[in-house]
């Protein structure tokens, strides 16, 4: 079991700072987030100390998603994002994967996204569907 003493989510899983814990696994923790960007933010992170979501072990990433969909209905919600951040420029602040619950209860409050979609070429979108194509079977 991978832990870091100075991490403070692994901090919050051994209950060395306190969290108003929402639910827990063998795997998981879900606790309400301190800085809420609307009422009912929530955090989900695995018992498992890993900074980015692909270093984590399947077994950890599986337990996750069902609590998040326990923790979207205890919102009651009807409108809600669910957000994972990976690295600085991916908006990470704290290096344990962790995915948010963000209940979206008007246009105010919530998650605000950036969406900068752009319309590439036909032969760039192949090349990069080749190479990913070409990644995924390796
Ligand atoms: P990130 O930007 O890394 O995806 O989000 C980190 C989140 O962790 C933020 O929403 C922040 O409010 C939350 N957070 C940081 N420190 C603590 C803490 O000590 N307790 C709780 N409950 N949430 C925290
Ligand atoms: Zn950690």
């Amino acid at each position: 079991m991978s832990h870091d003493a100075n991490c403070i989510f692994c901090k919050i899983v051994d209950g060395k700072i306190p969290s108003m814990k929402l639910y827990e696994t063998d795997k998981s923790y879900a606790f309400l987030d301190i800085g809420p960007c609307s009422p009912g933010h929530s955090l989900v992170i695995p018992k498992y100390h890993a900074a980015k979501m692909h270093e984590l072990p399947d077994e950890y990433l599986q337990d996750i998603l069902p609590i998040a969909k326990k923790v979207a209905i205890a919102t009651g919600a009807p409108e809600y994002n669910i957000l994972q951040n990976n690295g600085r420029l991916a908006h990470q602040v704290v290096d344990h994967v962790h995915f948010h619950v963000i209940p979206k209860p008007s246009s105010e409050q919530g998650l605000v996204v950036g969406w900068p979609s752009t319309q590439p070429p036909k032969e760039e979108l192949q090349a990069v569907y080749e190479r990913l194509q070409k990644n995924m079977r390796q």
